[in-house]
């Protein structure tokens, strides 16, 4: 393992700070982005929001749309670990 300097915090994205890559291992861990990869998801973000032809833009709405419906089945299934869950992330929000 490489030698990392004093009170430095190790996280999923590693030498992929601050890159979609890095954000997207924070997400596979379902661990909060450090700043630096949310912010590279904020751009990347922007990005594709900005590049995307109307029929992707409209895609990615139906896509983003779904995401929410599974997310509330989800909820719906396990209300109890979704509210532990969902007040954990409201702590780490503030
Ligand atoms: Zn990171």
């Amino acid at each position: 393992m490489a030698h990392q300097p004093e009170g430095t915090i190790v996280t999923a994205c590693g030498e992929k700070v601050g890159t979609w890559a890095g954000y997207q291992r924070h997400w596979r861990r379902g661990e909060q982005a450090c700043p630096d990869c949310l912010e590279a998801h904020r751009i990347k973000n922007l990005e594709v929001s900005r590049s995307a032809d109307p029929q992707t833009r409209e895609r990615n709405l139906r896509m983003k749309a779904a995401y929410g419906r599974a997310l509330r089945r989800l909820a719906a299934e396990y209300p109890e670990r979704f509210s532990e869950l969902y007040a954990l992330e409201r702590r780490a929000a503030l």
